[in-house]
């Protein structure tokens, strides 16, 4: 078993920052991070500078990238944390097999993924998450082929849409469940971080110049397969619905933060529809209520990659404090980053408020929907067996699929919730199982010789076993 002062899990700005952070005093730190290659899901392009028309472009995130990767931390890229105990001691799955490490103090920076509420049509070939579709112009400036239909909440959509403009996307429509008042509800903390807040005036500005629709207070009723094309059905608080014509759709709810290692460990959860749907309860110092374990950036609470750099670096330095292992760090540079993480969260959470999950857009799942891709189970196969949440995964093998619960479990608690007359805060969840992420056999044993299945199966033989 490896060892470690601080284990590290996810490598994006927020893991990033608390490594750099938390090694800068010389604390013996291990970064564990599932994707090839640093950067999370905001600094999402492959390498560190990738060549542009005009040259060799730098991108956001690669001098992070560049100081990360030459900090003497132990990086284990392409490798995931699939179990963890409360010991602090985790077991990861990589292209050397599986390995255990056992550290002193564990920070959780693993992030967020995409939240989808289902609708008919969602699981059809051409739809895809509208946060996946900034993830595929990140990592390789493309976009869809035809025209689009983007829809989702908060900045996310306008930001998504303002890139695919920009590399040529076709756009048919935008569609923003939000009403105009919930954004102006949400200005006054916007104002935290002004240059943020006109720049996505402007890309709305732009938008409209260009003529596309933007269609507020509505959303995606329904997606129909019609000859070589969909017929995007759109309802319209006021309006009587639309059919738009579209070659692909981009269509997300938010985000939710990932707490399967969180829930696995047994740490208590809450519900904060603000925050992105359940969170870990954490400290002021962001200590779950299992010592030891730590949280920082989205996976405690959607509040952007700005706060998350912010957060990252400041749980790093304090972990490693704790810890004996100080980094040297000047008083006004610790004032004036604690200003900066303050502004940054105050903007994030604006953000988050808007992109926070909406019951009403769960009640209209339709008992005809399919709610667990993975397995293809409908609302009705999955309510019809809803005596407890356990009994129906089991009888179901709703979130006993690829994504383990990741994109139906919010789904499932919804239902839960509504059947139990509870609010949705005290719906009971799935137990994370382990491994929490997919892994291949060739993860689970690492790189071997034929040879050594001969000899393997030879000894299990001398020793009776087969
Ligand atoms: C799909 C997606 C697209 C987004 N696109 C945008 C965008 O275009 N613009 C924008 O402003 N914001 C975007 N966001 C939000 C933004 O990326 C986040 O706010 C920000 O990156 C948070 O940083 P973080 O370090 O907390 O988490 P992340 O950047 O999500 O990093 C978490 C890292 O942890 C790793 N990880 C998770 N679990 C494990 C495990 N068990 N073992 C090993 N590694 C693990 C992940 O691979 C990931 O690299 C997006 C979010 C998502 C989910």
């Amino acid at each position: 078993m490896d060892s470690c002062d601080i284990l590290v899990i996810g490598a994006g700005p927020a893991g990033m920052e608390a490594a750099l952070a938390a090694s800068a005093g010389g604390a013996r730190v291990i970064v564990v991070e599932r994707a090839p290659w640093p950067g999370g899901n905001i600094f999402r392009h492959h390498g560190l500078v990738r060549s542009s028309g005009a040259g060799r472009a730098r991108r956001p995130g690669d001098a992070l990238k560049r100081r990360f990767l030459a900090s003497g931390c132990d990086i284990r890229l392409g490798c995931s944390v699939i179990s963890a105990a409360a010991d602090r001691s985790v077991v990861v799955a990589g292209p050397s097999g599986l390995q255990r490490i056992r550290a002193r103090a564990v920070i959780l920076a693993c992030g967020a993924s995409e939240r989808i509420i289902p609708f008919p049509g969602w699981t059809s070939p051409g739809v895809i998450g509208l946060a996946a579709l900034t993830n595929m112009m990140k990592a390789d400036d493309a976009v869809p082929a035809g025209r689009i239909v983007l829809s989702g909440m908060g900045p996310l959509l306008y930001s998504a849409a303002w890139k695919a403009h920009g590399l040529g996307a076709d756009i048919a429509a935008i569609v923003d469940p939000l009403p105009l008042g919930d954004w102006l509800a949400a200005l006054p903390r916007m104002l935290a971080r002004p240059g943020l807040l006109s720049t996505g005036a402007y890309w709305m500005m732009r938008l409209r110049l260009a003529e596309i629709p933007i269609l507020r207070h509505s959303h995606i009723r329904e997606i129909r397969d019609q000859d070589d094309r969909k017929i995007v059905v759109v309802s319209q608080a006021g309006e009587a619905e639309r059919m738009i014509p579209a070659d692909f759709v981009c269509a997300g709810h938010g985000l939710r933060p990932n707490t399967e290692v969180t829930r696995l460990i047994g740490a208590e959860h809450e519900f904060l529809a603000a925050r992105g749907g359940l969170v870990p309860v954490l400290t002021e110092d962001s200590e779950t209520t299992v010592p030891g374990y730590f949280v920082a950036g989205d996976s405690g609470g959607i509040a952007g990659a700005e706060s998350a750099l912010r957060h990252g670096a400041q749980l790093g330095r304090h972990v490693a404090a704790l810890l004996g292992k100080p980094a040297p760090v000047s008083r006004v540079s610790a004032i004036w980053s604690a200003c900066r993480m303050r502004m940054a969260s105050s903007f994030g959470r604006a953000m988050a408020g808007l992109a926070a999950p909406r019951e009403e857009l769960y009640d209209m799942i339709g008992d005809d929907t399919v709610i667990c891709r993975c397995e293809e189970v409908t609302r009705a196969e999955y309510c019809h067996e809803l005596v407890n949440p356990h009994a129906a995964k089991m009888r179901t093998r709703c979130g006993m699929g690829p994504c383990q619960g990741r994109y139906c479990g919010d789904t499932a608690a919804f239902l839960l919730a509504r059947h139990r007359d509870l609010p949705m805060a005290q719906a009971e969840r799935w137990t994370p199982r382990l491994p929490i992420f997919p892994t291949s056999i060739d993860e689970l044993i690492g790189d071997f010789q034929d040879s050594d299945l001969v000899s393997s199966a030879a000894s299990a033989a001398e020793r009776g076993l087969l």
